[in-house]
């Protein structure tokens, strides 16, 4: 199929409910697990808490505008909530719901003592000054008062809040609770403020060491490390741009970047650096000089052997899946494929490596940043990396070894046909085996606390 065909498949036509999405492969994923409590799936899918707020903001000009924000604790079994703080003008709470799901299975699947939580404030930080932003973000970790804290669920940046983010809300929550050790109440903050070293570029050096792990341990893609393999990145932000320096940095030729203007392309491999310097006086990578301009839709379609999604989510779907042509999909982003999309990849031997296994690196880190504020310590940046490619490494080898295993027993099953079920069940691909693997360890670790009373 070519891009202008896929085209022609209206993306309409796949529902791209994202709590439906979760839901699917929740079911999916407890269908293959022996003797699952089916009183516990409830508890998996549904949040802990939800919180919505809305509250008055100054503008620059004098005028007032009311904000909607939200927060999520999806699960608390394995610890506190965490999970990013994200700030865009299309937030809906389902997408906060699925996004704290998601940081369950993965804080689960690295094995940190963290449960899933997210939150994210309906603002388009584009059109919105600094001071507007320092003072929505006040006033919306004011409202959320405490039910965010260093035990109780710990905010991160996510898309379009940063480092600065992270300082006003561990401001905000000082000047509330003075005179004890508060940095613990939120990570991802600047190096000076109790923020680890590493922290920045954690989510994409995450994703760069399950990427070299998985190659190293299989033989499934054709290359065995990233020496000349063409990577193609969609999204050039905190996770995007610098998982392109580190895949550059590690042998990769990036042959494309994007964002949300649009992308960029050169088959002899961009100069990430140049890109980089670009980026930071138009705000966007579309017109590097000596570079080709390309939708996004083109990017995702690229001859790559890598196809690396580090922007929003549903990009990869059943309108546009057959053209992808990598070798393996690597999902930095959270929630960058949708189910019918997973299924065509998969038919056309696409390997992908899961969201919660790919950008777990973000997570990893800030619990390192975590403990290092409760130890008062500040570690080593090669310390820092060297733990999380320990992690990282593990967590990879888990999600192989279980699919080699979920994959087998599949073989000896009747068929869907043979049984006469047409249910949606997804073929045992990485992102089930990811699934199953945490879903075991949440499951675990509920029935060994005992249920309450
Ligand atoms: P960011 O705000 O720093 O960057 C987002 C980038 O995506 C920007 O370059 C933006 O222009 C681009 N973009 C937005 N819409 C796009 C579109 N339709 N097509 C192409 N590009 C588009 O955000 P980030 O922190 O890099 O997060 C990116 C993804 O990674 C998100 O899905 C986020 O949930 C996930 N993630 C981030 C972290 C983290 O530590 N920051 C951790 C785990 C997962």
């Amino acid at each position: 199929m070519t891009m202008s065909e896929a085209q022609a498949y209206p993306i309409d036509q796949e529902d791209l409910d994202l709590l439906k999405t979760s839901m699917q492969r929740l079911q999916c994923a407890t269908s293959l697990l022996d003797g699952f409590h089916r009183g516990l799936f409830g508890f998996l899918h549904s949040p802990k808490r939800t919180i919505s707020v809305n509250f008055p903001v100054e503008m620059d000009d004098g005028s007032v505008q009311v904000f909607q924000g939200f927060r999520v604790v999806h699960n608390r079994v394995l610890g506190p909530g965490k999970g990013g703080v994200r700030y865009h003008p299309d937030l809906t709470v389902e997408e906060v719901q699925f996004l704290a799901a998601e940081m369950t299975w993965k804080c689960a699947l690295v094995n940190i003592p963290f449960g899933g939580a997210k939150g994210g404030v309906v603002c388009d930080p584009k059109v919105l000054s600094e001071d507007e932003l320092r003072r929505i973000t006040r006033r919306y970790i004011t409202e959320l008062g405490d039910n965010i804290g260093p035990n109780s669920d710990i905010p991160a940046p996510d898309m379009y809040t940063n480092a600065q983010t992270m300082a006003w809300i561990y401001d905000t929550y000082e000047v509330m609770h003075p005179r004890r050790n508060n940095r613990p109440v939120v990570t991802g903050k600047p190096i000076e403020l109790g923020g680890s070293f590493g922290r920045l570029e954690a989510t994409a050096r995450g994703a760069l060491f399950a990427t070299q792990r998985f190659l190293e341990q299989t033989t499934l893609c054709g290359f065995q490390d990233l020496a000349g393999v063409r990577v193609a990145v969609q999204g050039f932000g905190n996770v995007g741009a610098i998982a392109a320096q580190l895949f550059d940095e590690a042998g990769a030729t990036i042959i494309a970047v994007s964002d949300s203007q649009g992308g960029i392309y050169d088959e002899r491999g961009l100069d990430i650096e140049a890109v980089l310097a670009y980026k930071r006086t138009h705000h966007t990578v579309v017109g590097v000089p000596e570079t080709m301009s390309i939708t996004n839709d083109d990017l995702l379609a690229l001859d790559c052997d890598i196809l690396i999604p580090a922007a929003q989510s549903n990009q990869i779907h059943k309108g546009n899946a057959a053209c992808v042509k990598a070798k393996l999909v690597v999902e930095a982003a959270n929630g960058p494929t949708t189910p019918a999309a997973d299924e065509i990849l998969f038919k056309n031997g696409v390997y992908l490596l899961p969201d919660i296994l790919v950008n777990a690196g973000g997570v990893v880190v800030s619990y390192y940043e975590w403990v290092q504020n409760f130890e008062n310590e500040q570690w080593e940046l090669e310390v820092v990396n060297r733990k999380l490619q320990h992690k990282i490494n593990k967590a990879v080898d888990r999600v192989v070894d279980r699919w080699g295993e979920l994959s087998a027993e599949k073989q000896h099953e009747p068929s869907n046909e043979e049984v006469g079920d047409t249910g949606p069940c997804m073929p045992v691909d990485l992102r089930t085996a990811a699934l199953v693997s945490s879903i075991e360890h949440l499951v675990k670790v509920t029935l060994s606390r005992g249920i309450w009373p």
